[in-house]
């Protein structure tokens, strides 16, 4: 066991998500509980090779559980990636009196926090906060289920206007990489089409399957695209496409771009955020190092980041199948 953790210093980095605050007062409140300290650290790496640090104590972090966004900002910060950048860091870390810290984040923060472990013997544990859940090791990453209920209460109003005047609308929602939004929101809020990054349905067969929903007497439809969609075409591109191919149909686009990554975090995301910011304080003093702590089959667990870093979470092909039983 490494030597005893008086205070801790946590930081949030990479993309801001809903519930980034409820983890931020849960390891602070967690620390005063175990009676030691907890140190905020602001702007993420960035605010560590500045030495942007306060103290924060359980006052300090009230009325923060049901606010979007962080308090302690994010950043994302190229020195960081740079020895002479994270030697810089340590020293801050060191001068602070800082013996372990917390990095809320995605996989790229937590290479970050890996690296500095690696390099200064220094504790970390990263906690997944990214409203794209494409992080191994966990079921559910802070944010992800806010951005959900944000993307299926703007599309329910989207579709307000779509069957009103009988349209066609594609609406594009974050993913890059992963369509996790795109597949559980557009199942939730009843699209008839989902692109993602991971599967690459095809031109051909997103006319036919609109074709059968004209036929089939629906009213409006609704066309959910990852913004990673592996068709290759942006979504006013594909927009553009139907409507050449498919005069029946009148096309409208909307993209709905930032507003997903706020808004007051649900439920969910709150009590996930406590649960696992209570076990990486807990993991910590109890001597452990290098773990992100995420949900597995409804429980808390470790994952060394090193694995949590290399995979990402796949998607559950089940939905798509799912979503085309029920859009028929
Ligand atoms: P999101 O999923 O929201 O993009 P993320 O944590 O993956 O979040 P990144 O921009 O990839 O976001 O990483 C955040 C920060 O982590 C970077 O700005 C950089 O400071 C640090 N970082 C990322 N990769 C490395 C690396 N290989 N070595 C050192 N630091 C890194």
């Amino acid at each position: 066991m490494g030597k005893a953790i008086k205070r801790i210093g946590v930081l949030t980095s990479g993309g801001d998500a809903p519930g980034m605050n409820a983890a931020i007062r849960a390891i602070v409140r967690t620390c005063s509980y175990h009676e030691i300290e907890c140190m905020g650290i602001f702007r993420g790496f960035q605010g560590l090779l500045d030495g942007d640090f306060e103290v924060l104590g359980p006052r300090d972090v009230n009325y923060i559980i049901n606010k979007g966004g962080t308090i302690l900002k994010t950043a994302r910060c190229k020195d960081f990636r740079n020895p002479e950048g994270r030697k810089l860091a340590y020293n801050n870390l060191k001068s602070a009196e800082i013996d372990a810290l917390i990095v809320i984040g995605g996989d790229g923060s937590f290479t970050g926090a890996m690296v500095l472990s690696k390099e200064f013997d220094i504790p970390v544990m990263g906690i997944p906060g990214t409203i794209d859940n494409d992080i191994h090791g966990t079921s559910h990453t802070i944010g992800f289920d806010t951005a959900l209920n944000t993307v299926v209460d703007a599309v329910d109003k989207i579709r307000d206007t779509a069957s009103s005047h009988k349209r066609l609308f594609f609406v594009e929602v974050m993913g890059r990489d992963a369509g996790h939004i795109a597949l559980n929101a557009g199942i939730g809020a009843g699209a008839e089409e989902i692109l993602i990054p991971e599967e690459n349905m095809g031109l051909e067969r997103l006319l036919d399957s609109l074709k059968k929903s004209k036929k089939s007497g629906k009213s409006s439809s609704i066309v959910l695209v990852a913004e990673g969609e592996r068709i290759g075409k942006n979504v006013f591109e594909l927009g553009e496409y139907v409507e050449e191919n498919l005069p029946e149909y009148e096309v409208r686009v909307s993209v709905l771009g930032h507003m997903q990554r706020g808004g007051a975090p649900s439920c969910f995301d709150r009590v996930l955020a406590s649960r696992l910011s209570v076990k990486a304080v807990e993991s910590l003093l109890e001597g452990k190092s290098n773990f992100m702590v995420g949900l597995l089959n409804d429980q808390v667990a470790l994952t060394p980041l090193e694995q949590a870093v290399k995979g990402h979470s796949p998607i559950d092909k089940e939905l798509l199948r799912v979503s085309d039983i029920i859009t028929i």
